[in-house]
């Protein structure tokens, strides 16, 4: 149920720019969630239509984009992708590996009427 706390926090912060952008309502929600954050793309987008009834994102489109993980391998000092936290880097199999991108969760825009 990880999303649907995540749905509610959104929509809280959504709530809060609506009204201090003096909208009455929200069109449309992008929202950058990392593959490395282990939040499933399509319970979010549910979860976040159901936190939204309501107020004034009800019926917003939603965009959920998911950068992929990326990691800096300390042993063979490159930028490498990642699939998952705790992957070995695909160039040299070391294991000592900084994540640097894609565990990312938030709001990015939003557009209002
Ligand atoms: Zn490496």
């Amino acid at each position: 149920m990880h999303e649907v706390s995540l749905a509610n926090a959104l929509i809280e912060l959504v709530r809060e720019q609506a009204v201090a952008a003096k909208a009455s309502r929200v069109t449309r929600l992008v929202l950058e969630i990392g593959t490395l954050s282990h939040v499933d793309a399509h319970a979010l987008r549910f979860a976040v239509d159901v936190a939204a009834r309501g107020g004034p994102a009800e019926g917003a489109a939603v965009d959920i984009l998911e950068p992929e993980g990326t990691a800096y391998c300390l042993d063979c000092e490159t930028s490498v992708a990642i699939a998952a936290r705790g992957a070995l880097c695909p160039h040299c199999g070391g294991a000592k590996l900084l994540v640097q991108g894609g565990d990312e969760m938030r709001l990015k825009e939003m557009e209002v009427v």
